[in-house]
């Protein structure tokens, strides 16, 4: 192609390559594990395939109404209301997106205008501060900190005022594997209390929560659901982020808002996979069994680091690890990101890409949704530095 002579002011000046793309391709070429996106390298369950192969088969090629369709929509509500005790209306409170970035996206762009401020949390999953800026909004940062990364709800209060419009949550937390607790709920619902502050809470990781501890929903605190976005994935839940399907759950104005952008920046969600999550969503014991097998693999990795250098950041919940190399070197934490994949052939991610300001803890997050080969493999590689 002949080069273009149009020149762009870029609506997202400051934002650079995801560096998900920069590690995988660095482990590709490097042929080092790759314990740096978020994927699993196991299928998913054979029956999913086979009701997508049916569906597919059958005819449902063709747009599917613009929400999701009706019995899926039933389905999520039903499970909702029985894991969380809420009550979400399926015509007019439940929509199927084309997962959960895509719902991120779109809760974003239907309520944040110029200027408008939206509290986030750092680190944070790298797609809303780009979703906040495209829509002129002005982010305001909070910051968790290691080895617990505790949200300060009395610094959150204090950037509370009358441009606040939007609170984004994540809980369980991607990168450090934090887990909101009740009392957290409970600080972030005197926060909003009174006032038109609305929240989006990504909920991607609802199953994937250890040690007998239970996912804190917006869904189960009425006086925060009211003013929430409610965001999940099927992709975490069914091992096929390739898919890009997930669904968010909110009041019904904040829905009709939210429809608006949706119906045209997507318009409806592919089809014979929603028929086929629908059957899904019959084994309750898929999902209820999912924290166990996670934390299964969480352990096998922290038993096959346990003679390294490296020092595990408490996991609660995710399929992150995060692992301090302070004792081990001065590095910054993206150049020890390179190292480890270049001479050590063991691909994570470097903790300082989910800050703003690129904070640097010496902080390595790993993936740990692969088989038990693989971690024991990264485990030893990983005790050799
Ligand atoms: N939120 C968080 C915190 C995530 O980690 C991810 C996936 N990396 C998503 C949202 C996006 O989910 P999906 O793949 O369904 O778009």
């Amino acid at each position: 192609m002949q080069k273009s002579s149009i020149t762009i002011a870029s609506k997202l000046p400051g934002i650079e390559q995801s560096i998900f793309s920069v590690m995988t391709a660095l482990a590709t070429k490097h042929n080092a594990i790759n314990l740096a996106q978020g994927f699993p390298d196991f299928n998913c369950p054979p029956r999913l395939i086979e009701l997508v192969n049916k569906y597919m088969l059958e005819g449902k090629n063709q747009y599917a109404a613009m929400p999701g369709i009706l019995p899926l929509r039933e389905k999520i509500a039903e499970k909702a209301n029985r894991l969380y005790g809420s009550n979400y209306e399926p015509v007019n409170e439940i929509t199927i997106t084309a997962g959960g970035t895509q719902a991120i996206y779109t809760a974003i762009s239907a309520v944040v205008k110029e200027k408008d401020e939206v509290i986030i949390f750092e680190p944070g999953y790298d797609s809303y501060l780009p979703a906040i800026l495209i829509n002129k909004g002005a982010p305001k940062y909070v910051q968790l900190s290691p080895p617990n990364y505790k949200i300060d709800w009395d610094q959150v209060k204090k950037l509370v005022n009358y441009r606040t419009k939007l609170i984004i949550i994540n809980t369980p937390h991607n990168p450090s594997g934090m887990v909101f607790t009740a009392d957290d709920m409970k600080q972030l619902q005197k926060i909003v209390a009174k006032t038109d502050i609305m929240v989006l809470s990504d909920e991607v990781y609802e199953h994937i929560i250890f040690d007998g501890r239970k996912h804190e929903s917006v869904c189960k605190y009425p006086d925060l659901a009211s003013r929430a976005f409610v965001v999940f994935s099927f992709g975490k839940t069914y091992h096929t982020t390739g898919w890009k399907m997930g669904y968010v759950l909110a009041p019904k104005e904040m829905t009709e808002e939210f429809r608006k952008v949706y119906q045209y920046s997507m318009f409806s969600a592919m089809t014979p996979l929603q028929y086929a999550f629908n059957n899904m969503l019959d084994d309750v014991e898929h999902y209820m069994q999912l924290p166990d097998f996670y934390q299964k693999k969480r352990d096998i990795f922290l038993e096959a680091i346990k003679g390294s250098r490296f020092k595990p950041i408490p996991c609660e919940g995710t399929y992150f690890q995060c692992l301090d190399y302070s004792g081990i070197s001065n590095e910054n934490d993206r150049k020890m990101a390179e190292i480890l994949t270049k001479q050590y052939g063991i691909a994570s991610i470097p903790t300082s890409v989910f800050y703003h300001d690129k904070v640097d803890h010496k902080i390595l997050r790993f993936c740990f949704a692969k088989g038990e080969e693989t971690l024991k493999e990264a485990g030893e590689k990983l005790s050799k530095i």
